[in-house]
């Protein structure tokens, strides 16, 4: 089940991709007589997964309103986080070797998680531009990433429990100006400038992925592969890093954590190869789909 956030003839809406339409969320919801959360964010925050089985049952319905997939404007799923988005640093072992450079510690390959988090106020979504702000920034880099997001609030989330409180999974391109974040002695602000967090297209519910998460995952920039890799090589896996963030920090539903990328970023390659206008960067990722962005 796809979970999409679009304008549609000037509105706000979010759905459910049922093959080349989708199906909004309020057709949806009033047929089983539910309230209708304003948007997909408060969805996520109220919805129950016993929900997702009586929408399965409507959406084999006939005669449910629809509206074609090709004419709306996709936005990221959740536009607005209520927080940070969060992130992990050096999260792929051969990625972790290619940018020994970055400031982070002496380990090339790290014992601990790196957490950070980076502003994402708006997240952009699919075909949205990311704008390289030229006068500050000339060397933009691009991560593929698989996105988690959080489905209920949880604390001291045990290892065995982690996939309880995940909703589904998306795709993010984590946007980093390498020269900012090299100067600054941490990542935040070289990540957290306008239009550099790409998510979407949609939100994958997690029953549609399977667990352990092992995933494709891949980025190409003018159609040229630059990374690919599997998420089975993460050094830190998904339940260990809810488990481990969870560990006196309460987790939000609606809370999105960017789970790190694999080796091949621009500033891996010798020369580096950042990103130029009118680049188009696909990061995509086995059963979720391909999130394109253009690069202005
Ligand atoms: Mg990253």
């Amino acid at each position: 089940m796809k979970f999409i956030s679009y304008l549609y003839k000037g509105k706000e809406g979010y759905g459910i991709v049922d093959k080349d339409s989708i199906v909004p969320m309020d057709a949806l919801l009033n047929q089983l007589g539910k309230e209708v959360p304003k948007n997909l964010l408060e969805f996520i925050e109220t919805y129950s997964d016993s929900l997702i089985e009586d929408l399965k049952a409507i959406l084999s319905k006939e005669g449910l309103e629809k509206i074609p997939y090709d004419g709306v404007k996709i936005t990221a799923p959740i536009p607005y986080p209520r927080r940070n988005v969060f992130c992990l640093g050096k999260n792929y072992e051969e990625h972790a070797l290619e940018v020994k450079s970055l400031p982070s510690g002496e380990a090339a390959v790290p014992k601990y998680p790196i957490y950070f988090s980076k502003i994402a106020y708006p997240c952009i979504g699919h075909r949205d531009k990311v704008i390289i702000p030229k006068e500050y920034s000339n060397k933009i880099d691009y991560e593929v990433e698989l996105a988690i997001v959080i489905g209920r609030d949880g604390r001291d989330i045990p290892i065995e429990k982690a996939e309880d409180y995940i909703f589904g999974y998306t795709i993010a391109n984590d946007i980093t100006a390498r020269d900012i974040q090299r100067k600054h002695s941490q990542w935040f602000k070289g990540k957290s400038l306008d239009t550099f967090t790409p998510v979407g297209p949609y939100i994958v519910h997690k029953s549609q992925i399977g667990f352990p998460v092992e995933l494709d995952i891949a980025c190409k920039v003018n159609g040229e592969v630059r990374q690919k890799s599997n998420t089975k090589h993460m050094i830190f896996h998904i339940p260990y890093i809810i488990s481990d963030l969870s560990r006196g920090l309460t987790l939000r539903a609606g809370d999105i954590i960017l789970t790190g990328t694999p080796a091949g970023v621009g500033m891996g390659f010798d020369p580096p190869r950042f990103l130029k206008v009118g680049d188009v960067v696909e990061c995509y990722i086995e059963k979720i789909g391909t999130l394109v962005n253009t690069i202005e």
